[in-house]
């Protein structure tokens, strides 16, 4: 006499294995091409920042910032007649490309002494970020004057603080 019974439990147990099989299969996979995608944009980020630090170190500037951005609206900018920004830009990332202001991003390290020097307000924005995550943002001189007014004060209450504890 035929088990039916025990054949199909049997049947049922393989067909479950073969899911488990499969089901890991697609997990590692799936991890691994993670893993790899995320191996390459590190790579990639670690490459960027060797390459900037080479060009900082080559025009002797250091840099301050984790991360920044920079960006010039050229509709409001005075065009090449002022370039008191590229005059005021410790690190030369600013030059003129066909009456506009180009800027190397690399050479950049976020100073915002282009901000402070520009005669049009918010037509240079300048963002960063500090090791401690702080992030500051300018686009007049004012808020230049305002940043360096208030970390003089922090510096002179610290001062202050040791001096008179
Ligand atoms: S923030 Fe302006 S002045 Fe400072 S490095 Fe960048 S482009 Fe030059
Ligand atoms: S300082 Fe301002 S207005 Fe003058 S060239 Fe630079 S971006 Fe233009």
């Amino acid at each position: 006499m035929i088990n039916i019974h025990s054949n199909n439990n049997h049947e049922k147990q393989e067909a479950w294995e073969e899911r488990t099989r499969m089901s890991k299969k697609t997990d590692n996979s799936s991890t691994n091409i993670y893993e790899l995608l995320l191996e390459a944009s590190e790579k990639k980020k670690k490459e960027k920042r060797e390459k900037r630090a080479e060009l900082l170190k080559s025009v002797g500037v250091k840099e301050y910032f984790e991360e920044g951005s920079i960006k010039i609206d050229m509709r409001t900018c005075k065009g090449r007649e002022c370039n008191l920004c590229v005059e005021a830009c410790p690190s030369n990332a600013l030059y003129w490309k066909a009456g506009e202001i180009g800027i190397v991003e690399d050479l950049c390290v976020y100073c915002a002494a282009c901000v402070f020097n520009c005669v049009v307000d918010n037509c240079i924005e300048v963002i960063r970020k500090r090791p401690n995550g702080t992030v500051e943002k300018f686009s007049t001189p004012r808020d230049v004057l305002t940043l360096l007014s208030n970390t003089g004060s922090g510096k002179r209450s610290e001062r202050v603080k040791t001096r008179f504890p």
